[in-house]
């Protein structure tokens, strides 16, 4: 098994994964969340991934959280022939909504009210920006002109990027509702809602979800400058962000992307949420069995500012070296954490906030192990509330969660330095740090004379709000 890192391993499942032996080698190589993504594959290919999971965590006993990527209002091409059709630059083309209405020089979209949110002057991307359009004409109704800038090959439901257009998309579509339902009857621990544009998506699909009963948590892929501008708030409506680069890179200038990284990455620190990098981390890796130095210092950096996972996309879906990937991942993370990391932030909580005695009873508690180097900072956490505020100090002493709640130790693989354990609910709270104590002594964590520091609330019963710590010499 992999030395246990702080940062974690978000890997896209697909056609190069799986398989149970793979996905072994993967969780072996240091993988901890596994992402379903909605947008490719069948519901029977994701099952039989699950299926895989599920047996591996009996197996291996390491709990690995699974992601459903949702694909959100996401606009392509319909279909075409297998070559693709090449469009020149300077050439005339038209997008049409109507099917009947397909032939040469037109092809279809995917999207009713394109030529209604489209305006002469706007942008249209194609294939991750690789191909660029000028909109010139539009009837309001089902088809739009548009000039070629870029030229390129035109291919099969390829995705389509507006970024000057104000689309009046839903955020959550019918086939979105469909495979939420899938998801929920199949227990997935968290959804990444895709092409979000504000905190009102995140509202909805918290409703939607409520609405089946269903508790899993939400993230907020941002990747529409909208997204970008309402981060704020996203933020604080959402259990966690991905900077979701790939389409990020295509709606707003690439060039700008860097920075709304380190921003959003500061910002999720702050909030206590977790944050996830994503797309072409090691994008040679898809088919070269070493990454590039420049690939390397992506990695790296990304480490060094702290998210809490780093993601790995066709890598690990479509690439050639699905497990050779997690290793070099794995191998970078592990380096930059012992020899580049600062760990230790300082932000103690805002004394106006409603949340300010649990915050600061954590804000101190990992103080307390900073200035004494303790060996542990043992959480009993039943939301993961108190867990999450340790970590988000990013602390260079490990993080042990304790919790009675199995849903939850589903949950934290993808929270940055936390390792969860079950257990049992206490009357007595002497008796729950010595157990907590105790086992971590049989896994041969701690040892006589380490100094630890227990943070939750007491009555351990109550799931009520932090309110304890307590120091404690092992012995
Ligand atoms: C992205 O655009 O970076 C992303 C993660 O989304 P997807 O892989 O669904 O396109």
């Amino acid at each position: 098994m992999p030395m246990i890192t702080k940062t974690r391993i978000v890997a896209s499942i697909g056609p190069a994964s799986n398989d149970k032996n793979i996905l072994l080698d993967m969780i072996k190589a240091g993988m901890n969340v596994a992402r379903l993504n909605f947008s490719h594959g069948s519901y029977q290919g994701k099952l039989e991934v699950l299926a895989h999971l599920r047996e591996l965590q009996e197996e291996t006993g390491l709990h690995i959280s699974v992601i459903g990527d949702l694909q959100g209002p996401k606009l392509r091409l319909g279909a075409l022939p297998d070559d693709g059709i090449r469009i020149k630059n300077g050439e005339t083309v038209h997008f049409t909504t109507n099917p009947d209405k397909t032939g040469e020089s037109v092809y279809l979209v995917n999207y009713d009210s394109f030529a209604r949110d489209v305006k002469p002057g706007d942008r249209i991307l194609i294939d991750d920006g690789t191909i660029k359009l000028e909109a010139t004409k539009t009837n309001r109704n089902d088809s739009v002109e548009a000039k070629v800038l870029s030229g390129g090959t035109l291919l099969s439901k390829k995705g389509i990027n507006l970024p000057d257009s104000s689309l009046s998309l839903p955020a959550i579509t019918n086939k979105d509702k469909e495979d939420i339902k899938f998801a929920v009857k199949n227990k997935i621990d968290w959804f990444a809602l895709s092409f979000v544009r504000s905190s009102k998506d995140i509202r909805e699909l918290r409703a939607h979800l409520d609405d089946c009963h269903c508790n899993a948590r939400i993230i907020a892929k941002i990747e529409k400058p909208e997204a970008v501008e309402d981060i704020d708030a996203i933020t604080d409506a959402a259990d966690g962000i991905m900077v979701a680069r790939g389409d990020l890179g295509v709606e707003v200038d690439f060039k700008k992307v860097p920075i709304i990284q380190k921003h959003i990455v500061k910002l999720c620190i702050q909030k206590a949420k977790p944050v996830i990098i994503a797309t072409q981390m090691l994008d040679s890796m898809i088919h070269n069995f070493r990454p590039t130095r420049a690939e390397a210092n992506d990695v790296a950096n990304a480490v060094m500012d702290m998210a809490d996972g780093l993601m790995l996309s066709g890598e690990t879906a479509i690439g050639k070296y699905p497990v050779g990937s997690v290793e070099s991942m794995q191998s970078i993370i592990e380096y930059t954490e012992q020899e580049g990391l600062e760990y230790n932030l300082n932000h103690p909580p805002p004394p106006d906030t409603k949340a300010f005695i649990p915050d600061s009873v954590c804000y101190n508690a990992f103080k307390m192990a900073q200035q004494t180097s303790a060996k542990a900072i043992i959480t009993f956490s039943y939301s993961g509330y108190t867990a999450l505020r340790i970590s988000s100090h990013r602390p260079r002493s490990p993080i042990y969660a304790f919790t009675s709640n199995k849903k939850l130790l589903k949950k934290l693989p993808l929270i940055w330095g936390i390792n969860a354990f079950y257990f049992p609910v206490y009357n007595d709270i002497d008796k729950a740090i010595s157990h907590s104590i105790n086992v971590l002594k049989e896994k041969g964590i701690l040892s006589a004379g380490g100094k630890v520091i227990h943070v939750g609330s007491t009555p351990l019963t109550s799931k009520s709000h932090t309110n304890m710590m307590k120091f404690s010499e092992v012995t």
